[in-house]
C-alpha cells in the first residue's frame, strides 16, 4: 500500500509510527513545506489521552516526563482578581491530568523516531486527482514530481491546502478572536497552577513550564487585521489595560527580539474525514478553540485509529469508513462542548455579570464532566 502524507506537524508523523506499530505494510512518504524542523512553538498541552497512545506506541516518553510540567490545578478569575472557581486536576490523575512542554520539543521527540529517507521537506502538494473509479489518488508536487497513491492523508494543519483542495472551501470558520503567545520572564511564575483571568471578552491565561512562563491572550477582534509587529506590545498592554499593573508589566518585560506568536482563532467545520483515496487528520479535520488545549492529544489519537482501522481491514474504503465513524462518535459532543466553552470564558457584558454569579455555584462535577468522559472513554 503506497501512503501519501501531507505535513510533518504533530498528526503526520504520529501516523508514520503508529502504522509501524500496527504492523502495516506500506511504502509511506512524507511531505513538509518547511525545509527542515525547526525548534519553533510555545508551549502546548498534552492530556493523558495522548500521552497513553505516545506511550503505547513505543514513543519515548522520557523526554515527555522529565521536560513536561504536570499542571496541577487552574484558577478562573475576574480583572478584579476574584477567584470565580478553581479546577484541580490532580482529581483525575489516573486518567492523565495535563502536562504542558515545549511544542518544539514534544515535535522532536515524535520526528526524531522517523527514517529520514521517508521525508521530503521543501515540499508541497499542487494537485490531486482523486477519482472513486480509480481508488487511486494523484498527486503533483511543487518541485514537478508527481505519484500515485493508495492513500493521502491530509495533515497539513488547521489552513490545510488537502482540505480546500479536496473537500471544498468554507470549511475553516474564524472565531472573531485574536490569540498572541508569549514567553514571560520567570519571575513571574508566581504559583504552581495556571491562572486565568477574564473579563469584556478578553483572557488573560498565566502558564507555568517546567522552566519557563508562558502569557495567552486571548480578545475579541475582527480577524485579518495582523497590527503593526513593531508596536505590538504597546498595542497589547493597552488592549488589555483594565487586567491590571502586573499584566501590563509582563507584556512590556518581553523582551523586543522575540516573536510573538499571533493567531485569529479559528475553527473547522465538516462532518466528512475522507473523500475517495483522501483522509484528513489533526487540525485539518478538528481544529478547535484555542482554550480547549486537546489539539496535540486528539491528532495522536487520530493517527492511532487510522492505523488501527489500516491494519484491521484490508478493504480501505471499508477502513477509512469505520475511521469516520469512530471519530465522529468521539469528537461531536466534544466539538459542541468546546463552542460553550469558549463563549463562557470570553462572555462580555451581561452574560459576563451572569458568569460572576453563575460559575461559582456550579458543581466542578459539571463543568469537568466534558473532560472527564473523554479522557475516560476508549478512543
Ligand atoms: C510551526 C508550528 C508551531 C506551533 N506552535 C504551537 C504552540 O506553540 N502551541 C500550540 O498549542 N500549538 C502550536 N501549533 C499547533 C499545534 O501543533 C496543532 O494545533 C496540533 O498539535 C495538531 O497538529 P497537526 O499536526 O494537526 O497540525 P500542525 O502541528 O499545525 O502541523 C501541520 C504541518 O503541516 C505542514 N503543512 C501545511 N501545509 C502544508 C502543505 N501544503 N504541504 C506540506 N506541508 C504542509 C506545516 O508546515 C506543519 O508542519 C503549532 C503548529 C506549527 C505548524
Amino acid at each position: 500500500m503506497r501512503i501519501l502524507i501531507i505535513g510533518g506537524g504533530i498528526a503526520g508523523p504520529s501516523l508514520v509510527t503508529q502504522l509501524k506499530k500496527h504492523n502495516v505494510k506500506c511504502d509511506v512518504t512524507l511531505v513538509e513545506q518547511a525545509p527542515e524542523f525547526r525548534n519553533i512553538g510555545y508551549g502546548i498541552a498534552l492530556w493523558g489521552n495522548g500521552r497513553r497512545t505516545l506511550k503505547e506506541a513505543g514513543i519515548d516518553d522520557h523526554i515527555i516526563d522529565k521536560e513536561g510540567y504536570e499542571v496541577p490545578w487552574e484558577a478562573f478569575e475576574t480583572t478584579r482578581r476574584k477567584i470565580l472557581k478553581s479546577f484541580v486536576f490532580n482529581n483525575f490523575k489516573s486518567l492523565g491530568g495535563p502536562i504542558f512542554i515545549p511544542r518544539a520539543l514534544l515535535h522532536k521527540t515524535i520526528v526524531d523516531r522517523l527514517n529520514p529517507a521517508i521525508i521530503r521537506h521543501n515540499i508541497k502538494p499542487v494537485a490531486i486527482r482523486n477519482f472513486p473509479e480509480t481508488k487511486i489518488a494523484a498527486v503533483e508536487f511543487s518541485d514537478g514530481s508527481k505519484g500515485e497513491y493508495d492513500l493521502v492523508v491530509g495533515a497539513d494543519g488547521v489552513n490545510s491546502w488537502t482540505r480546500e483542495h479536496v473537500f471544498g472551501s468554507g470549511l475553516k470558520k474564524y472565531y472573531s478572536r485574536s490569540l498572541w503567545i508569549m514567553w514571560i520572564d520567570k519571575k513571574f511564575t508566581l504559583s504552581k497552577g495556571a491562572v486565568a483571568i477574564a473579563g469584556g471578552g478578553k483572557l488573560a491565561l498565566l502558564l507555568p513550564l517546567k522552566d519557563k512562563c508562558q502569557l495567552s491572550l486571548y480578545a475579541s477582534r475582527t480577524p485579518g487585521i495582523q497590527g503593526d509587529v513593531a508596536t505590538r506590545k504597546r498595542d497589547l498592554k493597552d488592549l488589555f489595560y483594565e487586567f491590571g499593573d502586573a499584566i501590563r508589566h509582563m507584556i512590556m518585560s518581553v523582551p523586543s527580539g522575540q516573536d510573538i506568536l499571533f493567531n485569529d482563532a479559528a475553527y473547522i467545520s465538516m462532518k466528512h474525514w475522507y473523500k475517495n483515496r483522501v483522509v484528513l487528520i489533526g487540525d485539518a479535520q478538528h481544529a478547535m478553540s484555542p482554550m480547549m488545549g486537546m489539539g496535540a492529544s486528539l491528532a495522536i489519537e487520530d493517527s492511532c485509529v487510522l492505523a488501527q482501522e489500516i491494519a484491521n481491514e484490508e478493504n480501505v474504503d471499508e477502513a477509512l469508513k469505520k475511521f469516520e465513524h469512530r471519530r465522529n462518535k468521539r469528537l461531536n459532543i466534544y466539538k459542541k462542548q468546546a463552542h460553550i466553552i469558549e463563549d463562557i470564558i470570553m462572555a462580555d457584558g451581561l452574560m459576563a455579570r451572569a458568569r460572576e454569579l453563575f460559575m461559582p455555584l456550579m458543581p466542578n462535577a459539571i463543568s469537568m464532566n466534558p473532560l472527564k468522559r473523554l479522557l475516560e472513554e476508549e478512543i
